[in-house]
């Protein structure tokens, strides 16, 4: 989307692109920053929100040029928007190796148009068991309503990837770290058994965040966020993104996105740009307090297993260690007892809040198996690993000392 601003104000054209060209060559916190701002005529410090559906031409001519693809210009925001543009830019900046973007009205949506704008019936795709539940509500039931394949496999086996990628395999899906039990999935590995069939990789990137996992440079070929998550980080608004080639973004993406309509709010673009700008300090500083809750629950006697990526005893801590630049910022944990240990426990908390969000700056628990998970078979559920005392933490911002105190009394048993 660089050459749209072209016709914000022409004076402005020159120093806008050297805006956008010089952010490339910035560390992490300056892109976030300041990658992709676009000033208009008053020349305001923070973005501007862009509220508007429609643009006008200055002739009808114009327009009908504008039209063609003649002359770079905004024509309808259901097809792109100068707020969504920068909060797009920015993402770019931060995505190491995506070159395009389109942001959407939820991560749902980012989901949805990254799979359905590239499927076809007689397609197959393969994805891990371990998704998040609307990923795999899309993957396991939607898809195949279309003539789509379907093959899913535990994705930290990569003989089962071997075993299900064939010729007609057309899009690989995964999530690492998974939702909820923190199974790392190795995408360098998967990525080059999915090219050898010619299928895309695409990486829903959430949980590790684009701060510590960058799947284009480890072999993938898409990347989808729900920015509802760590993007926007405080609780606002709900938001997606999908980034990727030139190629696939804009032949292929745009048009699903432009005539299906998943369009995100001006105003939701402008709290997700704000929200990049604190993105770096948040992830650390949630990364810092999740690594010192892990080190508290391991070892404590009402805790009977620690699911943390930063961890020695994750099983695949290794390979954690070589994708992903720190542990992240959720920890699961298993409350020793049953459902109703793990329930008296959620519910002895005064601080941490149960809710199912996660990426926030107020630290948030769920108990996956009675809400996010409630609609997944109990068979599969088995398989994943998710049981009935599991709980799955998302650290915030809060001093990491009342977090370990509210956990600590939670976990007491001790009467109120
Ligand atoms: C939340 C989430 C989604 C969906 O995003 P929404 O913004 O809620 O639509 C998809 N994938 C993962 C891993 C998520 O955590």
């Amino acid at each position: 989307m660089v050459g749209v601003f072209l016709c914000l104000e022409d004076e402005m054209t020159t120093e806008k692109e050297t805006v956008q060209t010089r952010t490339k060559d910035y560390r992490t916190a300056t892109k976030l920053v300041r990658g992709g701002t676009k000033r208009s005529q008053f020349n305001e410090t923070s973005e501007a929100i862009f509220m508007n559906s429609g643009f006008v031409y200055d002739s009808a001519e114009q327009a009908a040029g504008r039209f063609k693809g003649e002359n770079e210009g905004f024509i309808y925001s259901r097809y792109a928007n100068p707020t969504l543009s920068m909060f797009e830019e920015r993402m770019i900046l931060l995505e190491e190796g995506a070159v395009a973007a389109r942001a959407t009205a939820s991560g749902m949506a980012a989901v949805n148009g990254a799979l359905m704008s590239q499927l076809k019936a007689g397609d197959h795709v393969v994805a891990p068991k371990a998704l998040f539940g609307s990923c795999l509500y899309i993957i396991e039931t939607i898809l195949p309503r279309f003539g789509v394949n379907v093959t899913l496999i535990d994705g930290t086996d990569l003989d089962q990837w071997r075993a299900a990628l064939k010729k007609e395999t057309a899009c690989v899906f995964l999530e690492t770290p998974s939702n909820p039990a923190l199974e790392i999935m190795d995408i360098a590995a998967i990525s080059d058994l999915a090219h050898k069939v010619g299928a895309k990789v695409i990486v829903d990137n959430v949980f590790a965040t684009p701060i510590l996992q960058h799947p284009i440079t480890l072999g993938a070929d898409i990347v989808v966020y729900s920015a509802t998550k760590h993007i926007d980080g405080q609780g606002r608004c709900l938001g997606g993104i999908v980034l990727g080639s030139e190629e696939f973004v804009e032949d292929t993406l745009a048009p699903y996105l432009k005539h299906t309509g998943p369009a995100l709010s001006p105003f939701n673009a402008w709290n997700l740009l704000k929200g990049l700008e604190t993105l770096e300090l948040r992830v650390h500083k949630q990364c810092d307090n999740a690594e010192k809750i892990a080190a508290f629950l391991d070892g404590h006697p009402a805790i009977s297993r620690v699911i943390f990526p930063g961890s020695d005893s994750h099983p695949q801590h290794a390979l954690a260690a070589q994708q992903m630049a720190r542990g992240g910022t959720l920890v699961t944990f298993e409350i020793a007892g049953d459902q109703e240990a793990a329930f008296s426990a959620l519910n002895r908390l005064s601080l941490i809040d149960i809710s199912n969000n996660l990426g926030d700056a107020k630290s948030l628990i769920t108990h996956p198996t009675t809400t996010t998970h409630s609609s997944v078979d109990d068979a599969i559920k088995r398989e994943l690993g998710i049981t009935e005392s599991m709980v799955r933490m998302s650290v915030g911002l809060e001093d990491v000392d009342d977090l370990i105190e509210d956990l600590g009394y939670a976990l007491s048993g001790q009467s109120d």
